[in-house]
Order: structure tokens, then sequence, then C-alpha cells
């Protein structure tokens, strides 16, 4: 019998595609959160990503927190890779019967987000489908891009900011409960962590953001890197939100902050960071383990898969 994509699983089709297609001459490709093309003195930087209704959002998703994520997401891959964002080309798919007052809405808080951060709009393109979907194709400029394949052994392992709120948030708006803004904005308007990339960077060996779930990410830089990590749970700043588990909340996903590995050498400058927090150690068992106070924890999953 023939098999599906779901046999195949995400990074399995990721994988097919990388082979089939080969590895580019002058350029990084697939398999970080962003292309990087050496250029002149300095390294351009490309992503892209797609939210689609009722896939990645819910129907009634306010659009100008919309506008807000759909950047933020392309942002943080920049981000990841010790970039500022520079370009973008946006792509829209639109049901004709959509307000133009609602996309008035989306455009003005998507131009607010270009001009707060420097950002220039090129092109992009536009077409009809029942569904709203946004794909926004992002460039960006580093003089050093950091990678998830450059881990070593014996280095500390951080991560910012808080991490499950967008679960929470998540959770609460699929169930209709009351929940924080701080956890509903950081499900329906996450922000890229633009504003730690310069303290992050002279110290950072590898870096990844976390979309896809802690763990899931972590596992992205062991596996690049051919490394172990051990994660200390109680050292996660987690939300203090009581719908979810600390496990859903380090392998739901959609929290933007940074995962990095650092020098031990560092580890009193990278302290000292607002929002940076030690939390394990990476090493040659080629495993990610989870401790929670002693204990190995064994979850059922690691973080969210399309298939
Ligand atoms: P992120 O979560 O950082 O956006 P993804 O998990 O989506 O990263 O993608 C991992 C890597 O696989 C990236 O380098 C991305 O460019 C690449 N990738 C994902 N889907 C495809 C595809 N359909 N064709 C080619 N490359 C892909
Ligand atoms: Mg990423």
């Amino acid at each position: 019998m023939d098999t599906t994509i779901k046999d195949l699983g995400e990074f399995g089709l990721i994988e097919k595609i990388k082979t089939l297609f080969g590895k580019p001459q002058d350029a990084l490709g697939i398999g970080d959160d962003c292309a990087v093309l050496p250029f002149d003195k300095t390294n351009l930087l490309v992503t892209v990503d797609t939210l689609i209704e009722n896939v990645h959002f819910f129907s009634n998703h306010p659009l100008d927190k919309l506008a807000i994520k759909a950047i933020n997401i392309n942002i943080s891959d920049i981000v990841a890779c010790g970039g500022y964002p520079k370009w973008a080309f946006l792509s829209l798919s639109l049901n004709p019967q959509t307000k133009t007052s609602q996309i008035d809405l989306f455009l003005e808080s998507l131009q607010k987000c270009f001009a707060n951060s420097n950002l220039e709009l090129l092109g992009g393109n536009t077409t009809k489908d029942d569904k709203l979907s946004i794909n926004i194709t992002l460039i960006g400029e580093t003089d050093k891009p950091i990678l998830r394949s450059s881990a070593k052994e014996n280095q500390d392992v951080y991560v910012t900011g808080k991490i499950g709120c967008a679960a929470c948030g998540f959770f609460a708006i699929k169930n209709n409960l009351k929940e924080s803004d701080e956890c509903l904005n950081r499900f329906l308007a996450p922000k890229a962590r633009l504003d730690l990339i310069e303290k992050i960077k002279p110290y950072a060996t590898a870096m990844i953001d976390i979309s896809d779930g802690l763990l899931q990410d972590a596992m992205h830089i062991c596996t690049s890197s051919n490394i172990g990590m051990d994660i200390i749970l109680e050292n996660i700043n987690l939300c203090e939100s009581k719908y979810l588990s600390d496990i859903d909340k380090i392998t739901f996903g959609e929290d933007y902050e940074l995962l990095f590995c650092a020098d031990k050498k560092y580890r009193n400058s990278l302290l000292e960071i607002k929002d940076v927090k030690l939390i394990g150690y990476t090493n040659n068992s080629k495993k990610l383990t989870i401790y929670n106070k002693g204990k190995i924890l064994t979850p059922q999953k690691y973080g969210f898969r399309h298939f």
C-alpha cells in the first residue's frame, strides 16, 4: 500500500526534499531557521512562513494582531540566525467576501510593524481562496550567522523569556476560558526577541527560535550539532497559568523565544542579561534528557508537528 505524508512526517518530508534537490553551492540551504547567502562582505538571511485560517489561527483572530503575528514569526527566524530583518514579500490569499475594513486593519497594523523595525516591503502575490492565508518571505542581514549546527559539548544552554504562555493563551481561546492578557497576547500577537539579539550575539555558539516546542527545538540543535543536552525543567521560567502541565508548556511551541548555547566562561555575562535563564548543559550523549528535580522525565511527545 502507498504510504502517506502522515506516515513520512513533516521532518521526513523535508529530508526527502533536501536529498532530492541536493546541497546549494554557495549558500547554506535547508536545515536552519534561515538560508544563509554570503553576499559581498555580509550574509543575507532568507526565511518564509505561512499562516492559514483554521490551521494556524481561528477565524475570529483579530486581524491587527494577526498582522503582528505574521511578521514576528518571520522576524524570529532572522533573529535566531543572529540577524536583522530588512526586506519582505507579502503573499495573501483572500476570500472575496472579506470586508475591506478588515483588510485595512491588517495592512495598517502590518505597516506599523514594518515602520517600527525599519522593514521595507518589496513585493508579493495576491490570490483568491476560501480561507485567509498569509505568507511572508523575509530577508535579513548579519555579519555573523549563528547556526543550529555549531554547538559543542560541555557548553551551557540558555533560554530567553517565559515559556508556555502562548500555549495557555491558545488553550483558553479554544475552550472559551478566561486567561491573562499576557497569555492571550503571546498567542495572538507574539513579539520576536529583536531586543535581545545584540546582547546575546557575542556569546551564542548555536541558536534556534522556539516555534514548535522548547524540547523539539532543543533537539534540532542536538541533531544539527551532533551533541546531547541535559535540560533542567525547574530552571525554565514557565508560564504561571494553571490550565496546562509543565510538559505541555515546553512542547506546544509558538513562544518565539530564543534557545542558545554558549561557552561556560561567558556564564556571568549572560546571566546579567534580563530575561536570559541557564536551563541546561550540552554533552556528548547525542540524546536530549529532561530532569525534573533530579528525576528523568520521558515525555510522550517533544513538540508540534504538522503531520
Ligand atoms: P522554522 O520552524 O524555523 O521555520 P521549519 O521547521 O519550518 O523551520 O523548517 C526547517 C528547515 O526546513 C528550514 O531550513 C526550511 O527552510 C526547510 N523547509 C521546510 N519546508 C520546506 C520545503 N517544503 N521545501 C524546502 N525546504 C523546506
Ligand atoms: Mg525557527
